[in-house]
């Protein structure tokens, strides 16, 4: 196999990671060793079986049963009744210590021959035990007596058909006469010579999708069929995933290149909608059902799921249909289109890709008619699920750069077109910069092509402790200066130039303008060193409200506190006469004209705003991740929407088209329907067949190796160390002797030095950050291999920092010995973090959630064959289940994905929201509509008076915004009174001692959404 001609890269790599995951098993069992140090028993994870005796004196549960058991099996069902007759080979080995006075004094324990015998086996319906004494006598002869162990055969028949379970167990004594260990090692049963039928798996919902058969299960184990139709037992279960191609083959292929969508769309984009067509005939029509039924003997109960089905798929064309007709009819529509795919063919420009997948395109052209009927649309969310593969933010990207020129060409000068919210901490830098890459690229189009308006820019508008609030003169508090410590560099937030990506950025913060500034110091630059469109600081969003704002969806909370974020939803109040302020808000005492600028000295007289207000509000509101969107973090949000929606309404009079990105399917229409009171839709619909649909399809090229480990005996964190060190071990020796480790890998020689780059880093993953610290630490003293760089991404780590670890991962050092060998990461790691240089994980337990699993693991193998070994907690129920079905666990992820849990008509959240309701409604529409400053108490309690404001209207009021006004609600609705109630009492009370309209009542506003215990579990 070695020195095949023309190996391509990918063959050599598939060839590599077979090698790999060879090794780290034979490490984990022992394989090749002559003698050992120290205890087998403290050292080898797989293959191991303790002894029944032990095990059953040790602990009478299931729970450390697992942790160390004492057989492995196969479960079958025989196609016949019984008698049975079968053989079962049986492979074993045992670990013998030597006295002290031995041959190898420091190395005493040694590793027996292989016991490899075929136990005849010939059972009726009451099971039995076999080959006992045969196995006996062969460990004697290998030097083990005292060992002994048999085939069990169990007969069970309460899952309505008999199934068989086949074992090997460990029957020594816990204490061999003159052994000290009495496990067996390396041990594996092959089972021969039994007619069998598959098992079906239960049928869920959707199981017409699905391949139900499954010929086998393992006990301990996976289980692998040969060639030869035996049955045989593995150590780890691995699962070959492949990689999808964008288009399915049958179909005359469109020209879906950024360049002809540019000039000429039309025809193309004709052509992939006809294409849909007649692949959604072919499959789903009631003829093309109804032979899939007969063929695959459906129930009544999966023919109508798919008849269901059927109806969302063919709804999805007619989108697809009415999205091509108003690209036709439509002018200003097709020409944003055309303005989006020159932006996006210059920001990828030398990326290595130019077109689009088919699948982006599809989801443009079913959401454009937002542009065309945004009231109508506005009433749907539409939700990328990009299991569907790569390519989410791009799509995204196009689909806002498409309604950034249509605003511009509809005469909305200015002003935020879209904002793009991601759940806490997960907003990445990479994520960003893609932001900026395409704002760049639309910018350089928009002045070419004349398009009018402002500057296309970008808004950075995340949580605490992300970047400052606003940017004050003199030190007080904890605000940030011009000259505090690390400014203005801290601050940098762009990992290159998004106009010429020179990575030479420069931070600067401008006095005379008042602006933290990114600038591009490349003497090529477009930018000709003038200030990037890129607003980092708060306040700098909304004094010029840039076209897209990016951050975190905690934000929004501001809504409630401050009153310059009218801005993301609706019209500033007018624009400080001083060139650089930009617009201005409400007046407080440190802005007395309303200019957010310290000191302005721009007077009272202010200029009008210079576009009709009620343009102002957004088009798009985006939201990331939207199953991450669940339990009290989603019950809080839900309000905060609600919010936005009625703010925009107020303001503007419009509302804005939502558009959302989700790893799962699961109850989703009822999670946009507690979260937006909106109806939801998905694109692109679920194929006929897992795994395929007209978007993708399967290929033969590997995508990732997923192998699960259950560890036995030892702790996972010594199995998480002694995988990273063999997978640390191999890639040092392809460094050291190349020629040796590429004729045993089967690999050429040329390829050397790129596999050592591809999995020369591993990624060890864990769940909570104690985990990860953890994880990192100890490969620092338990392992074999000397000089490991360990890196940590986390939630906790600096942006600095990140970029550092990004820019050496992307750009590696020259001497393997220099560069970062292990990246201890959390789920930080699984958003925006694409680099094709990752390609081996270590899982440190199964995640919480199957979407997690899905999106981590999607970080692995991104161009090149990956490889993920998933460490189970074999003593968690729900570890020991995914272990027994991984390879649907893998397969057939989606449908593992547990619905969201989610409720708005939580009253704990009730209890934080109302107030944030109260303050937004004072600051974004009660303050304005009266002219005069309504910030302190005294003030409010003259306008509530003169207004007519009362306790029940207002609550009334909230109780509406917040979709609390149904005739289930009337608890909710009794504790808005309530709370508006003491509000009142609080405002109408002068001895009162608040000095801000925010202090009045029970409660604050939230300062961020994540007040609430993201964790806790909210109900009705
Ligand atoms: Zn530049
Ligand atoms: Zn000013």
């Amino acid at each position: 196999m070695s020195g095949a001609v023309g190996q391509s890269e990918e063959q050599a790599c598939e060839a590599f990671v077979a090698w790999l995951d060879r090794r780290v098993v034979a490490a984990g069992r022992g394989d090749g060793l002559e003698r050992l140090e120290v205890s087998p028993s403290g050292t080898f994870w797989l293959g191991r079986l303790a002894c029944e005796d032990e095990v059953r004196k040790g602990a009478a549960d299931e729970r450390s049963e697992r942790l160390d058991p004492c057989a492995i099996g196969i479960r079958l069902r025989p196609a016949a009744a019984p008698s049975w007759s079968l053989s079962v080979k049986v492979r074993a080995r045992a670990w013998v210590q030597d006295p002290k006075d031995g041959p190898d004094p420091d190395r005493r324990w040694w590793r027996s021959d292989l016991v490899e015998e075929v136990v005849s086996v010939l059972v009726g319906a009451e099971g039995g035990s076999f080959g006992g004494k045969q196995l006996a006598d062969a460990f004697a002869a290998v030097g083990a007596p005292g060992l002994s162990a048999e085939v069990r055969i169990d007969v069970e028949d309460w899952h309505r058909e008999t199934e068989l379970v086949v074992q090997l167990v460990n029957t020594s004594p816990e204490k061999p006469p003159g052994l000290k260990d009495s496990h067996l090692y390396e041990t594996q049963i092959e089972v021969s010579g039994l007619a069998t039928a598959p098992f079906q798996l239960e049928a869920l919902p959707d199981s017409f999708r699905y391949d139900r058969a499954v010929p086998a299960y393992g006990v301990n184990v996976g289980v692998e069929i040969l060639a030869s139709g035996a049955f045989c037992t593995s150590d780890t279960v691995a699962v070959q995933t492949s990689r999808p191609q964008y288009w399915n083959g049958v179909y005359e292929q469109p020209d879906l290149s950024f360049e002809t969508l540019a000039s000429d769309p039309l025809p193309e984009l004709a052509k992939l909608v006809d294409a849909l067509a007649a692949y959604d005939d072919a499959q789903w029509s009631p003829t093309a059902l109804d032979t899939r039924q007969a063929a695959q003997a459906w129930t009544t109960a999966m023919r109508a799921e798919a008849d269901r089905s059927a109806v969302e798929v063919f709804a999805e064309l007619g989108r697809l249909r009415a999205g091509l007709e108003l690209l036709r009819t439509r002018p200003e529509i097709l020409r944003a289109f055309q303005l989006m795919n020159m932006a996006i063919a210059r920001s990828a420009r030398g990326r290595g890709y130019s077109a689009w997948r088919s699948f982006q395109v599809g989801f443009l052209l079913s959401a454009i008619r937002f542009l065309a009927e945004p009231d109508d649309e506005a009433r749907y969310v539409d939700t990328v699920w990009f299991a569907t593969g790569g390519g989410k933010t791009e799509t995204y990207l196009g689909l806002l750069l498409t309604a950034a020129f249509f605003d511009r060409l509809t005469g909305k000068a200015m002003g935020v077109t879209a904002w793009s919210r991601f759940p806490l901490r997960l907003l990445s830098l990479q994520q960003t910069q893609r932001f900026a890459d395409a704002l760049a690229g639309a910018e350089m189009v928009r002045k070419e092509e004349g398009v009018g308006g402002t500057q296309f820019s970008l808004g950075f508008l995340v949580g605490r402790a992300g970047t400052p609030n606003k940017v004050v003169p003199k030190p007080e508090g904890d605000e940030v200066t011009p000259d505090s410590p690390g400014m203005p560099d801290r601050y940098q937030v762009l990992l290159y130039c998004p106009f010429c990506r020179d990575e030479n950025l420069k931070m600067r913060f401008d006095r005379e303008r008042w602006k933290l500034e990114h600038r591009c110091t490349s003497a090529t630059c477009p930018t000709r060193g003038q200030a990037l469109p890129m607003y980092v600081v708060d306040q700098e969003v909304f004094r010029f409200l840039p076209t897209v704002v990016v951050g975190t969806l905690d934000k929004a909370a501001s809504i409630g506190l401050q009153q310059a974020m009218r801005g993301l939803i609706g019209p500033p109040q007018k624009v400080c006469p001083v060139k650089w302020h930009g617009f201005t808000y409400a007046e407080r005492s440190k802005s007395p004209n309303g200019c957010l600028v310290p000191d302005c000295q721009g007077g009272k007289v202010l200029k009008p705003l210079p576009m009709d207000a009620k343009r102002f509000g957004p088009s798009l509101r985006l939201q990331d991740e939207l199953h991450l969107l669940r339990d009290s973090l989603g019950a809080v949000d839900s309000h905060y929407e609600s919010l936005l929606d009625h703010l925009q309404w107020e303001l503007c009079g419009t509302r804005a088209k939502i558009v959302a990105s989700s790893a799962t399917l699961t109850g989703y229409d009822r999670q946009i329907d507690v979260l937006y009171q909106r109806q939801g839709r998905v694109f692109p619909q679920p194929g006929p067949r897992a795994g395929e649909s007209f978007w993708t399809t399967p290929t033969t090229q590997p995508l990732r190796r997923f192998v699960a480990v259950a560890p036995r005996g030892v702790t996972l964190e010594h199995v998480s160390d002694r995988t990273l060190d063999a997978l640390q071990r191999c890639v040092r020796e392809l460094v050291d002797d190349p020629a040796a480790v590429c004729a045993e890998a089967g690999v050429e020689p040329r390829h050397a030095a790129m596999l050592i780059s591809l999995y020369g880093t591993d990624v060890v993953y864990g769940t909570t950050l104690y985990d990860v610290e953890a994880a990192g630490r100890s490969l620092g003293s338990n392992n074999t291999v000397a000089g490991i760089n360990v890196e940590q991404l986390t939630g906790q780590t600096d942006f600095d920092e990140v970029r550092a670890i990004l820019e050496r991962l992307e750009n590696p050092e020259d001497d393997f010995a220099e560069r970062i060998h292990v990246v201890a990461a959390s789920s930080m790691l699984s958003h925006g973090v694409d680099v094709n240089r990752l390609n081996t994980m270590v899982m440190l337990g199964l995640p919480l959630t199957t979407a997690e699993f899905i999106q981590t693991t999607a970080r692995v193998g991104r161009k090149f064959p990956g490889l993920v070994y998933v460490l189970h907690k074999i003593g968690r129920e729900r570890d020991a289940q995914t272990f027994r079905h991984f390879e649907q666990y893998v397969r057939q992820g989606d449908r593992f994905v547990d619905a969201i849990p989610i409720t708005r008509r939580s009253r704990r959240v009730l209890d934080l929201t109302i107030a944030g309701v109260v303050g937004a409604r004072t600051l974004m529409i009660r303050e304005p509509a009266s002219r005069q400053r309504l910030s302190t108490p005294a003030k409010l309690r003259d306008y509530a008076r003169n207004s007519g404001m009362t306790p029940a209207a207002e609550a009334a009021e909230v109780a509406r915004v917040l979709g609390l006004d149904g005739a289930e609600d009337s608890v909710h609705r009794e504790q808005i009174a309530e709370w508006l109630q003491a509000w009142f009492v609080d405002l109408e009370d002068p001895a009162n001692k608040a000095t801000f309209v925010s202090e009045l009542g029970p409660r604050s506003p939230m300062m961020s959404l994540r007040d609430v215990e993201a964790s806790a579990p909210i109900h009705d």
